[in-house]
């Protein structure tokens, strides 16, 4: 039952309850007035008493001269006030209302209100000769009449009695009836009393749940269940308050999920949100009670570590956490791999505020990011300066391609059987105005998380075919593409639009991309591989062996060459295993039917080495730096004799 139900039938209740009352209270009234006619008025007696005092006035009057009856003047004066005063009653009183139906009865009190009236003076001077005569002459025809009144009301009277009585017991039952019933009602009120009471009360309790579901609702991340951004506050305030008043060491801990915007872009928003959940599930798993940990917002995560002593707890923690949210998820039967960095800022003297500790372990973040995914960086007084120049970087990148400030270079590529050159590789420079030359390992992440690299990547393509179509012979030009680009959609137009404009027939135009470009190997990414491939265009893979599991990306796409990482050409001389590595690639790539490229050749003896190794092409300052377009050449001794860049 509803508390709005209860409360109707609550309201019913008292209403009734309040009309009974009412007509209790008309009914002990209507009693109080028929006890009253009970009590005082009975006409059979007074009519009796009437008669009875009349006959006694006959007899005073009869034996008032007659010696030894001892009956005087006085008593008999007495005798007839006391029937005047009977009569009184009859005459004026209710008796009348006995009588009003029955004429002879109603005469006969008329009667005997004359003679009365008549005997009056008689009385008064009985002592006169007739006078006692003359009063009996008139009382006695009265006596029949009398007796014959006091009997019709004896029976008038019985029945008003019994009349009177019944309505009485009738009074006596609707009264007890509405008792019980207001005994009844009261019943009902006091159950519905206390079932309104269980009510309010389990309201009451619904009403303290609620509360505290939205108290915690307010606090924490309903995705994943951890604390939100404002309650994670509060604790790093009390952290700091502990940290000032009891010298509670403790760090605070800026994690970021590496790659996780592409695994949304890419899968779906519904395949991250449960990635997040599996991730906040690692985190907290990775925390000891005590610690905080909080979801900011995206993919962003923070923790609060108590450290005792120095600061390898807060190392091994970001380790053991690096390690744990690296480890491949599956999700709805998908495997992904994404990482974390993590800016890592201790409590110091010098902090002030919570909004400054959480921004240092921003900044250490940004930091780690910039430094590679996958790692983690402790706040240094440095970092807030290198932010001021990326972001300083980061507006003049914005208005460098409408300013000309880039240009291509070109590095030329050497195919080792034939001993000649057969492609260059596009590599984008920025001349800033005030910095100069900047690598673009340093402005193409920031072009990609600010959007800029689509138009960016579309100016490489157009001015990477623009010149190699003035190029000798079947020369190529290799131009790298960003991850980002795939994700665009709009990639292929561009590439057919840049192969139209400047007339390069496609099969000299070479797209690198790296494994992280296939990361997500999405229907998307593939789907664009085969449109460009059936364009003409020729298709590699670069930096290969630095990501992830590449091997299983080379079974996904027939690529055109395997471009190997220069890193494994530089260990080639202090790592034994380097050798091995190079060699199982050249084979693997000769397996596949697949061109292999050795990069950052530099000296005679790596290029030796990595044509033993069976390589079929090569790349490096060894034979010729990154030139403008103005100054290249297309042999390779004049390559190789040509001044520096
Ligand atoms: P990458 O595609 O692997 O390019 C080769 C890089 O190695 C170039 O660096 C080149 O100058 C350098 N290099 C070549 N030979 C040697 C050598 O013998 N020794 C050493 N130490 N280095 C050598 P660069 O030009 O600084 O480019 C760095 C990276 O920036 C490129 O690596 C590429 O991933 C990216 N990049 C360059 N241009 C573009 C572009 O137009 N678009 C995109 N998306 N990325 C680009
Ligand atoms: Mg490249
Ligand atoms: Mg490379």
């Amino acid at each position: 039952m509803s508390l709005r139900t209860l409360k109707v039938i609550f309201g019913a209740v008292a209403v009734c309850f309040l009309l009974a009352s009412a007509y209790i209270a008309v009914l002990v009234a209507e009693r109080q007035r028929v006890l009253g006619d009970l009590t005082h008025y009975n006409p059979a007696w007074q009519a009796s008493q009437a008669v009875a005092e009349f006959m006694r006035l006959e007899r005073r009057l009869d034996a008032l001269n007659v010696p030894g009856r001892g009956v005087d003047k006085e008593e008999v004066e007495l005798r007839f006030e006391i029937l005047l005063s009977r009569a009184k009653l009859l005459i004026e009183g209710r008796f009348q209302s006995i009588i009003q139906d029955d004429a002879d009865q109603l005469a006969a009190l008329r009667r005997l209100a004359e003679v009365l009236v008549l005997i009056q003076p008689l009385i008064a001077e009985l002592e006169h000769p007739g006078a006692v005569q003359q009063a009996l002459q008139l009382l006695e025809p009265l006596e029949p009449k009398l007796l014959q009144l006091a009997s019709y009301a004896q029976i008038r009277g019985g029945e008003r009695i019994a009349q009177d009585q019944h309505e009485l017991n009738r009074l006596y039952w609707i009264f007890s009836g509405l008792s019980v019933g207001l005994i009844l009602l009261g019943l009902i009120l006091i159950g519905l009393f206390s079932r309104h009471n269980q009510l309010l009360e389990r309201a009451h309790g619904d009403l303290h749940a609620l509360t505290g579901r939205l108290a915690h609702a307010a606090s924490h991340d309903a995705l994943t269940g951890l604390a939100n951004r404002t309650l994670f506050h509060e604790q790093l305030e009390a952290h700091l308050t502990r940290w000032r008043q009891k010298g509670i060491r403790f760090a605070a801990l800026c994690l970021d999920l590496d790659r996780f915007k592409s695994v949304n872009d890419t899968l779906g928003h519904e395949i991250g949100d449960a990635l997040l959940k599996v991730a906040a599930d690692r985190l907290r798993n990775c925390l000891r009670d005590g610690d905080t940990v909080a979801r900011l917002g995206g993919d962003e995560f923070a923790i609060l570590q108590e450290v005792s002593g120095g600061l390898e707890p807060c190392t091994a923690l970001a380790r053991h956490l690096v390690e744990q949210l690296s480890a491949p998820y599956s999700v709805d039967g998908r495997e992904i791999v994404i990482g974390a960095s993590i800016g890592i800022a201790p409590v110091e003297a010098a902090i002030v505020s919570a909004d400054q500790m959480l921004k240092r372990a921003d900044l250490a973040l940004y930091e780690a990011k910039s430094q590679g995914r996958g790692m983690f960086c402790y706040f240094e007084p440095g970092m807030e300066a290198r932010l001021d120049a990326r972001r300083s970087l980061e507006i003049d990148l914005r208005k460098a391609l409408a300013n000309d400030e880039f240009e291509l270079f070109f590095q030329p590529q050497v195919n080792l059987k034939l001993n000649q050159i057969n492609g260059f590789e596009a590599l984008l420079r920025w001349r800033h105005p005030t910095w100069g030359k900047i690598s673009p390992a340093e402005y193409i992440p920031i072009a990609e998380e600010i959007g800029l690299i689509s138009p960016l990547g579309e100016w490489v393509i157009r001015t990477a075919c623009a010149e190699a179509v003035k190029w000798p012979r079947e020369i190529k030009v290799a131009v790298n593409l960003s991850p980002v680009q795939f994700r665009s959609g709009t990639l292929v137009h561009s590439v057919r639009h840049a192969l139209e404009r400047t007339g390069l027939p496609p099969r000299r135009l070479e797209l690198e991309l790296t494994e992280t470009s296939l990361l997500d190997e999405t229907e998307a990414t593939m789907a664009a591989l085969h449109e460009l491939r059936r364009l003409g265009v020729r298709i590699a893979i670069d930096d290969f062996g630095t990501g992830y599991s590449s091997l299983s990306y080379l079974r996904s796409f027939p690529f055109d060459r395997i471009k190997l990482d220069r890193s494994f050409v530089r260990d080639l001389a202090s790592r034994r295993d380097a050798m091995t590595i190079v060699q199982s690639i050249a084979s693997l790539g000769a397996g596949l039917g697949m061109a292999t490229v050795a990069e950052g050749i530099e000296t005679k003896e790596q290029l030796l080495q990595v044509q033993t190794a069976g390589f079929t092409e090569a790349q490096g300052y060894y034979f010729g730096r990154p030139k403008p377009a103005r100054e290249l050449v297309y042999s390779l001794d004049a390559a190789r004799s040509a001044p520096s860049a």
